[in-house]
């Protein structure tokens, strides 16, 4: 198991209620969404870096935390992504 935990943006842990928010799964464990401010469970973070667009957000993020914005929102969830399609 490699640790998951290169997403650097402050996430609101507190609003994490036990269910994922974008697959509505419960899951014991949840990370940040890299294309939003969603959490979501392992399994919808591994169909995100599936995505082609993956590596685009994670650069902006990256880019947006180097330069102090710890608030960074994503650059938007793509289609194919969004709950229900
Ligand atoms: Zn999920």
């Amino acid at each position: 198991m490699t640790p998951r935990m290169e997403n650097k943006r402050s996430v609101p842990w507190e609003s994490w209620d036990g269910v994922c928010q974008r697959c509505g799964k419960e899951s014991a464990v949840h990370i940040m969404s890299m294309f939003n401010v969603q959490l979501i469970c392992i399994s919808c973070s591994d169909v995100e870096r599936e995505h082609p667009k993956f590596e685009e957000a994670r650069k902006a993020e990256h880019d947006a935390t180097k330069s102090g914005d710890r608030n960074f929102e994503g650059i938007g969830l793509p289609e194919g992504l969004k709950s229900g399609t």
